[in-house]
């Protein structure tokens, strides 16, 4: 493929972006030093940059494009929305039917009696509605002091200050005056770094049990409900023990504590199923959703309420809502995404066909000296590096120094695997191919042989 030519040179592009573009989770001074990846256009899994490489995307974007890059279909109905109605809102007793639909065929999809959605833009968005869903459920049912929302450590829920409050990212926090008030965090059911010498599924429960405790600690009469990603996504692809979930079920029923899962990853296909929940067998009463729902062709988001949360809210006006909610552009092409998910299989095929081959071969990479654990559901994995594998240790470098290393190796080889600290995680778009995840991995695994020789040079294999 030609590099397209039609635009200015890298540098002046890369000079242009540093002057002018403040990016997101990225420090300025490093940017403007080593300059921004330019990237042109995609097709499939594949990205080109501005000097005409291209690039094998094993994140998807941002965990959002599910359905690959460059489907003809989502275009065409966007511009025919954009003709025929490019905008109009849903305030005050008007509707259209792009959000109608779209609307309609989620009930369909959604679990249980999760049938009816509030639309924002985007899933930090959707995360703000949630809390003043909960907190108005509450006050409607008369236990006004149910208010408290219980999240967990290294939880990503977004970066709105009502999301970043509710994630558990200190990083976060430390900036701006987070979290805000009524929210609080528990430990995350992260064997790996956190689980000592126990076993995982002891560890699961003993995790899952700081929910009961922490409820009991603030009085069930305050806390109005727990939060938390069916699979942690950039807390870095934590996959919890099997006795995880079934204990934060049974708590939360016991409670009455309303479950919010948090769905803009998981959602969509990503891990075999249409949404993290029916993989892991979670009741939820809301569901967050993003990303995936549009396969991250226009920014939209949403959430999911069960009828019992919603009778109670549409009990008064809600005194809440976003210009764009249920913008009709971005209906109309999320619905076009979710009709080819559906009609291409690629949901199904992720469960039984490529998601076992990716998981087969990624587990492959055990067997590496620096590979101490892979975690894998669907199309979302994760590798630990480490200087020793039977002790489970972490680096004497500070974390993420290797990470980052073995994240420009990836990058030197053509391939987007991002680092979490010293996890390698990979998100890749629900429709890669047999062939494309073989690449994957060779890739994958030439950066880690590149990554081994340089901390060998650089004296960097020493436990902590
Ligand atoms: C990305 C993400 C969000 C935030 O979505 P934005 O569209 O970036 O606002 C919320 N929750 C989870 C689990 C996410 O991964």
């Amino acid at each position: 493929m030609t590099a397209i030519t039609n635009h200015l040179p890298t540098a002046e592009l890369q000079r242009l972006d540093a002057a002018h573009h403040m990016h997101p989770f990225t420090h300025g001074q490093e940017l403007r030093d080593k300059g921004a990846r330019v990237i042109t256009r995609a097709k499939g899994v594949w990205l080109t940059d501005s000097e005409g490489e291209e690039i094998l995307d094993g994140m998807a974007g941002l965990w959002c494009v599910n359905l690959g890059y460059g489907r003809e279909e989502l275009a065409e109905v966007a511009a025919r929305q954009m003709r025929e109605l490019p905008f109009y809102n849903t305030f005050f007793q008007t509707t259209h039917v792009p959000a109608i639909a779209l609307a309609a065929r989620l009930a369909e999809l959604a679990p249980g009696d999760l049938n009816h959605v509030f639309f924002a833009g985007s899933g930090s968005e959707a995360n703000d509605t949630n809390i003043r869903i909960v907190r108005q459920y509450w006050a409607e049912k008369g236990k006004p002091s149910k208010k408290v929302i219980i999240s967990r450590q290294n939880a990503y829920h977004g970066s709105t200050m009502g999301g970043a409050s509710l994630g558990g990212m200190s990083g976060m926090h430390a900036q701006g005056g987070l979290p805000i008030a009524d929210i609080t965090h528990i430990d995350q059911p992260h064997w790996w770094a956190e689980g000592g010498d126990s076993d995982p599924q002891e560890f699961g429960l003993a995790r899952a049990r700081q929910l009961e405790e922490k409820i009991l600690e603030l009085g069930e009469d305050n806390v109005a409900a727990f939060i938390a990603e069916p699979v942690q996504g950039a807390g870095g692809v934590v996959i919890a023990p099997d006795s995880y979930w079934p204990e934060i079920q049974r708590i939360c029923d016991k409670y009455e504590i309303l479950l919010i899962a948090d769905e803009v990853i998981c959602g969509f296909g990503r891990t075999g199923n249409w949404f993290g929940c029916q993989t892991l067998n979670i009741r939820p009463d809301i569901m967050t959703i993003a990303k995936g729902l549009s396969s991250g062709y226009q920014p939209i988001g949403g959430s999911i309420l069960s009828d019992e949360v919603a009778r109670v809210i549409e009990g008064h006006e809600f005194n809440h809502g976003y210009t764009y909610s249920g913008h009709p552009v971005a209906c109309a092409v999320a619905l076009e995404n979710l009709r080819i998910l559906d009609e291409e299989g690629i949901v199904t095929r992720v469960r039984e066909e490529t998601g076992p081959y990716l998981k087969e071969k990624w587990e492959g990479l055990c067997d590496h000296p620096l590979v101490g654990e892979a975690n894998i559901i669907g199309m979302m994995g994760s590798i630990v590096l480490t200087p020793d594998k039977d002790s489970r240790a972490a680096f004497a470098a500070p974390e993420g120094t290797v990470g980052l290393i073995c994240r420009e190796r990836c990058f030197a080889n053509n391939l987007v695997m991002r680092h979490v600290g010293d996890r390698m995680i990979i998100s890749p778009s629900l429709v890669i191919s047999r062939d494309e995840i073989d690449t994957l991995i060779e890739r994958a695994r030439l950066s880690l042989d590149e990554t081994y020789d340089r901390l060998k040079a650089d004296g960097l294999l020493q436990s902590a």
